[in-house]
């Protein structure tokens, strides 16, 4: 009898599992394929890579090359194959997918306290009375789909995230914008604004038009976004003044250095609590990168914006965790049921990884009666479970590991880039090790 069933054999369930079976834990993973894949599954085994065969940068001084080097460090299996599975990429962890996939699902099948079934989960079976982890990722089937809709209500499960792009603190020009909230609301000076004039606008406008655009997949082209999640180059699409009457609407935003509202306003709130990254306010969207850094450092005050994320909008089944799960990524309505991965709002197949990590040592630290709290948000693996949990975050939307979902570094002499990354890594290896010290690791609690 299993002590605990897994939905999904990606990138998270495969790494829950197998934490869960190195701590002594007998584990069911339940995985659809070969009987029924997503539109964008195309093999028959585990942890299939969806499309790029790459995990990003392996340079420990990026948020995601220290996330590697943290689950390494952790005993993650994801991070073992894909070393093992790993091709020349430069500083980046690509591998061969088939050798990557094979060594995954070989580990799996090798392992006496994992069982692989090959069904569909069209309901939670929590009539087994064993705790369930749901890693069914971004195209979670229909049937189970419609099921975590009835119990987290219509509004707490999204079908398509709408990401708008976040950018550093240090890179913003303030003398080119001003602080304000839409009728001095709130404390008054909640956002930073950056003011255009109708030449501007035009000029910004017509940038967007002609950028770019990333392709829709297959199962994209009959989208048809919510008002409110909509691209803005989508937006902009439908009428020269309908960004003025939408996203960048300037009423009630009274520039100082005028004492009057601007023709139009491109708004950046805080994305953390701490002020280090700010998102452009409604501007999700599918340009592509580089089209994203010119039309968008065209706006006052971002010429130097350095993205921490990109906007993008695609088909991503996603929980408002923060309003839905606690620390062990249960459902506070219902704890028996846990999630893992991208539908708990991570995003990429590393981060997913790190999700699926968390969730198979908590789960069996609860089972083996040790208390095992989050890392510390200094270190890669710490700073993303908490932004899936961020209470104060009332837009929820899903996020890959940067650097400004860290806690900020002490204030101290101004450090350059490059010294900031440096400080990050070096801050999150000592906060890393003093957290697993605090246990022993891997947890004491195997059978
Ligand atoms: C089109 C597309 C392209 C992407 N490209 C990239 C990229 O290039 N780089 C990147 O880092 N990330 C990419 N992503 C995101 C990436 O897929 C995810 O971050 C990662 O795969 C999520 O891991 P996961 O384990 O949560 O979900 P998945 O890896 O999707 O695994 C979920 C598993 O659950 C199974 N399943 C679903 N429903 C059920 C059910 N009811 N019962 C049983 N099994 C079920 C599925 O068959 C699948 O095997 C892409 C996503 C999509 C959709």
């Amino acid at each position: 009898m299993p002590q605990v069933i897994v939905i999904g054999g990606g990138l998270a369930g495969c790494e829950c599992a197998w934490q869960l079976a190195r701590h002594g834990i007998a584990v069911r993973l339940m995985e659809m394929k070969p009987h029924r894949r997503s539109a964008a599954h195309v093999t028959d085994g585990l942890a299939e890579l969806v499309c790029s065969n790459s995990f990003r940068s392996d340079n420990p001084h990026n948020a995601i090359g220290l996330l590697h080097e943290e689950l390494r460090v952790l005993g993650s299996l994801i991070l073992t194959a894909a070393d093992a599975a790993r091709v020349p990429a430069g500083d980046a962890l690509a591998v061969d997918r088939a050798l990557f996939a094979a060594a995954v699902e070989g580990a799996l099948q090798e392992h006496p306290l994992i069982e692989l079934t090959r069904t569909e989960a069209c309901e939670l079976p929590v009539d087994a009375g064993v705790p369930i982890v749901v890693a069914t990722g971004p195209l979670t089937s229909d049937a189970l789909a419609a099921q975590l809709v009835a119990l987290t209500g219509r509004d707490r499960l999204a079908f398509y995230d709408a990401i708008a792009p976040v950018l550093d603190a240090d890179s913003l020009d303030h003398d080119e914008m001003f602080a304000a909230s839409r009728w001095g609301k709130g404390d008054g000076a909640d956002y930073l604004n950056c003011p255009l004039d109708k030449p501007g606008y035009e000029a910004f406008v017509a940038a967007l038009l002609a950028a770019e655009t990333m392709p829709l997949q297959d199962f994209e082209k009959d989208v048809h976004y919510f008002s409110g999640c909509q691209p803005i180059e989508v937006i902009a699409a439908s009428g020269p003044q309908s960004l003025r009457f939408g996203p960048m609407k300037p009423v009630g935003l009274t520039d100082p250095r005028t004492g009057r509202w601007p023709w139009a306003v491109v708004q950046l709130r805080a994305e953390n609590r701490h002020g280090t990254a700010w998102n452009l306010v409604g501007f999700q969207t599918k340009m592509r990168q580089a089209d994203q850094r010119r039309v968008f450092g065209m706006l006052p005050g971002l010429r130097s914006a350095e993205f921490l994320r990109y906007g993008t909008v695609h088909r991503n089944t996603f929980l408002d965790s923060p309003r839905l799960l606690d620390e062990a990524m249960a459902l506070r309505s219902l704890p028996q049921v846990r999630f893992a991965g991208q539908i708990t709002g991570v995003e990429g197949y590393v981060e997913s990884t790190a999700s699926g990590y968390w969730v198979g040592a908590r789960l069996a630290a609860d089972l083996g009666g040790i208390e095992l709290h989050l890392p510390p948000a200094t270190t890669a693996l710490g700073a993303l479970l908490q932004h899936v949990l961020d209470a104060g975050n009332p837009n929820f939307q899903p996020s890959n590991v940067h650097f400004g979902l860290f806690e900020p570094l002490d204030a101290g002499p101004r450090r350059n880039k490059i010294d900031r990354k440096l400080a990050h890594c070096e801050r999150a290896r000592r906060d890393l090790a003093g957290w697993m010290g605090a246990l022993g690791w891997p947890l004491p609690v195997a059978a």
